[in-house]
């Protein structure tokens, strides 16, 4: 996979990373809703959504790393999202 971000070091042989990381993600989920609730600037919303993108990547990056075919999974949802017509300039098929 091709990743926005340098490796983070939590990505290493944590038996409890799953739990973790999704705890990451939710944290930084919540920190985009109540940006986006504060009504803070733009660029504050932005920062919490990379956040969000660097602990989503981890996660993949970890699942890639125990052997996890993750470019199939990649290729799938980005089919799904064809199939509903989710992208500009396709048609549904
Ligand atoms: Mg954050």
């Amino acid at each position: 996979m091709r990743y926005q971000f340098p490796r983070a070091r939590f990505v290493d042989t944590d038996p409890k990373f799953d739990e973790r990381q999704f705890l990451a993600m939710k944290r930084e989920c919540n920190e985009i809703k109540h940006a986006i609730a504060d009504r803070e600037i733009p660029d504050r919303i932005l920062e919490e959504v990379f956040d969000l993108l660097h602990t989503c990547e981890t996660f993949i990056r970890r699942k890639e790393e125990e052997g996890v075919d993750v470019r199939i999974m990649r290729v799938f949802v980005e089919q799904k999202n064809r199939e509903r017509g989710y992208y500009e300039g396709e048609e549904v098929a």
